[in-house]
C-alpha cells in the first residue's frame, strides 16, 4: 500500500481528470474548480474539445496509450484524487474497431493505474464504466442491480468490465480506495450531437436545423424504440462529488434514474419543448442495441433532476 498524501487543511486537492475536456468530465472539472481543487485534464482531444476545459484547469495533451506519457504526467502531478473519464465511449465504434477499443479502455487505463501505484498519492480513484452496457438485456418490469450478474455482449461493454476486475484485483496496491460509477445513459449540456451515441443532443440537432431523423425500432420499425435510463449529467457530478468526499461510499454504483423512457417517447417530449416536429423515418432495429436497459440507482445514489427539467438545459445549450 503507498503511502498517501493527506490534504493540508484549508488548500484545495491535487485532481487529475482523464477526458476532462469531454462531456461528463468537464462538467466534473468545473465541479472540482469551484471547490478551489487544482485540476489537472489528460485528454486526447479525439472527442474533447479545448474550450470545455474550465478557465484555471491545465489541459495536458496525452493519449492514454502512451504508457510514458501518462507515467511522466502522473509523476508530476502528484494527483490524490484522480476520475478516470477517458475512454473510446462509442459501442458501435467498438465493435468496428474492437482492438482500438482494448487499446484504449483496457491498456490505457492500466498505463494510468501502474502510474497512480508507482507515484502512491492517490487517495482516491473513480473509474467511469457502463451501466447502460454492462448488464446486457434487462427483462420488462425489472431494474439491474449491482449485485447482479454482468453480461457484457459488446467490446466496449466487455472491456469496461474487464477494467471494473482490474481495477478490483491491482487497486489495493495502486490506490488508497477505488470507486467504480456505472453511467447509465448519460444527458445534458455539452454533449455532441454529431456522434453514434448521444441520442438527446443527436435530437435536439435534427429539430434545431431541421434535419429528418431516423427512429430504430427496439424489434421492429414503428415500435417505439428501445427503452433507456437517462440520467441528467449534473446527477451524475452529484454522485461523483460525494463519491470522492466519502470514504464509505460504496465500491460500486449506479448512477442511473430507474425510469425507461422509449426512444419516440423521448423524441415526442423534445419536440414539445422545441415547438418542433420533423419527419421521421421508422427504422429497423440497430445491430448491437440493447432492446430495454434500466438500472436501480444507487445504492447510496438517489437523483434529483427530472427528464422534462433535464430536457431544457439541453435545448439551452
Ligand atoms: P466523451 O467522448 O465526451 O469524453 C471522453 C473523453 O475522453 C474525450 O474528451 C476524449 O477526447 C477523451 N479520450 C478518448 N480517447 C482518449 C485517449 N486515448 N487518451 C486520452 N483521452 C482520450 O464521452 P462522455 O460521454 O463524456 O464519457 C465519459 C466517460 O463516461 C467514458 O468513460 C464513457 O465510457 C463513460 N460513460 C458515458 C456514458 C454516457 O451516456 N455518456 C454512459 C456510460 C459510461
Amino acid at each position: 500500500m503507498p503511502a498517501h498524501a493527506s490534504s493540508e487543511a484549508g488548500r484545495g486537492r491535487r485532481v487529475l481528470i482523464t477526458g476532462g475536456a469531454g462531456f461528463i468530465g468537464s462538467h466534473l472539472a468545473d465541479t472540482h474548480m469551484a471547490a478551489g481543487d487544482d485540476v489537472t485534464i489528460l485528454d486526447d482531444l479525439s472527442t474533447g474539445r479545448r474550450e470545455n476545459v474550465p478557465a484555471g484547469a491545465r489541459l495536458v495533451v496525452v493519449d492514454l496509450r502512451d504508457g510514458d506519457a501518462v507515467r511522466a504526467l502522473v509523476n508530476e502531478v502528484r494527483p490524490e484524487v484522480v476520475s478516470h473519464q477517458a475512454a473510446q465511449a462509442s459501442v458501435s465504434i467498438s465493435v468496428r474497431e474492437p482492438v482500438r477499443d482494448a487499446e484504449i479502455n483496457v491498456i490505457g487505463g492500466l498505463h494510468l493505474l501502474h502510474a497512480c501505484r508507482d507515484v502512491g498519492t492517490v487517495d482516491v480513484f473513480v473509474f467511469a464504466s457502463t451501466g447502460g452496457a454492462i448488464y446486457g438485456e434487462v427483462a420488462e418490469g425489472r431494474q439491474a442491480r449491482v449485485g447482479d450478474e454482468r453480461h457484457p455482449d459488446s467490446p466496449y461493454a466487455v472491456h469496461k468490465a474487464a477494467f471494473e476486475d482490474l481495477l478490483r484485483i491491482l487497486g489495493p496496491d495502486a490506490v488508497g480506495r477505488a470507486v467504480v460509477l456505472r453511467y447509465a445513459n448519460v444527458y445534458g449540456p455539452r454533449q455532441r450531437g454529431d456522434g453514434e451515441a448521444g441520442v438527446v443532443a443527436i435530437f435536439r440537432d435534427a429539430l434545431r436545423e431541421g434535419r429528418p431523423l431516423r427512429l430504430f425500432g427496439r424489434q421492429a420499425p414503428g415500435d417505439g424504440g428501445c427503452i433507456r435510463d437517462y440520467v441528467h449529467v449534473s446527477d451524475v457530478v452529484r454522485a461523483h462529488q460525494v463519491a470522492v468526499s466519502n470514504s464509505a461510499f460504496p465500491s460500486v454504483s449506479n448512477i442511473a434514474t430507474g425510469i425507461g423512457t422509449g426512444t419516440a417517447d423521448l423524441l415526442h417530449a423534445m419536440e414539445r419543448h422545441m415547438g418542433a416536429a420533423r419527419s421521421i423515418a421508422q427504422a429497423p432495429p440497430r445491430a448491437g442495441d440493447l432492446q430495454r436497459s434500466v438500472l436501480a440507482p444507487g445504492p447510496a445514489f438517489a437523483p434529483v433532476v427530472e427528464l422534462a427539467a433535464g430536457l431544457e438545459t439541453v435545448i439551452r445549450d
